[in-house]
């Protein structure tokens, strides 16, 4: 079994092990390290049978699954009309993936069976996750699927359900009070000692979402640019990140996140129409 190499998405340098892509955070944006994308032109998808261990050429990690029965959850169809709505609200039709079936009870099943199996492949004996519930839980089962030992940083706020089932799942719970930055703290520290693999995130900034007001583009003036879109129509701008880099920022219509254009025309992330 062999690792896939990891890129940042935002600006595609390689990953560096499991701090990601240090260039970025040092502007202060945490970026998600992704494999390259699978190439499914011309594929028929309907053979696919389904859940994360149902198209390898995609995952990051290749080689025997490590699995609980994760995926191929029900889809459940919500309809919307006058005769039940009232009738001024529009007919429609919203279609539910209901990831409560998973073995956990999360759809964190799907992302933990791939992040144990390359575990396993990389000759891991203990896994490490921070997690407020769910995704601990998720790192439990599968831990103990794959006879590896887990330890899970949470903080006091985790839900005396979830706590008991990462407890009945065999990790090793370690509760940090404070906040999740100092949750992940703790996990960073864990995850440099030999044997250890990080099964989520721990890095600051946290990868995702939008980068903090501190880091946020700003004009030939120094004023802090809009974070959110302002027109009817997108539109995009160049400004300077407080390390000094330049970036061109997309922005959709009002209402909407802005986003590093680099990230927007990767082609592996496009903004909701
Ligand atoms: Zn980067």
């Amino acid at each position: 079994m062999t690792s896939r190499s990891l890129h940042c998405l935002r600006c595609a340098r390689p990953a560096e092990g499991f701090d990601g892509c240090r260039t970025c955070a040092a502007e202060g944006i945490g970026v998600n390290a992704m494999p390259p994308l699978a190439d499914l032109g011309g594929m028929d998808l309907s053979s696919c049978p389904g859940g994360p261990w149902g198209l390898p050429a995609a995952l990051p990690v290749s080689g025997p699954p490590v699995t609980l029965g994760e995926g191929n959850t029900p889809v459940v169809r919500l309809r919307n009309g006058p005769d039940r709505a009232g009738a001024n609200a529009p007919a429609g039709e919203v279609w539910l993936k209901y990831e409560g079936g998973n073995p956990t009870g999360s759809h964190k099943d799907r992302a933990m069976a791939v992040g144990v199996a390359a575990a396993v492949a990389a000759g891991a004996e203990t896994v490490v996750a921070a997690s407020s519930g769910n995704a601990g839980a998720a790192a439990a089962a599968y831990a103990a699927r794959a006879g590896l030992r887990c330890v899970v940083f949470t903080n006091e706020a985790v839900p005396a359900g979830l706590r008991a089932q990462i407890d009945a799942l065999g990790a090793e719970r370690v509760v940090r009070p404070g906040t999740t930055a100092e949750r992940n703290a703790a996990m960073a520290r864990a995850v440099e000692q030999p044997g250890r693999y990080p099964l989520t995130s721990y890095s600051s900034p946290s990868p995702g979402g939008n980068p903090p007001p501190s880091s946020q583009p700003r004009s030939s003036r120094g004023t802090p640019m809009p974070t959110r879109g302002t027109s009817r129509s997108p539109t995009s701008w160049r400004g300077t990140s407080p390390g000094g880099s330049s970036t061109r920022w997309w922005c959709p219509p009002a209402g909407r996140i802005c986003w590093p254009e680099s990230a927007a025309a990767s082609g592996s992330w496009r903004p909701p129409d």
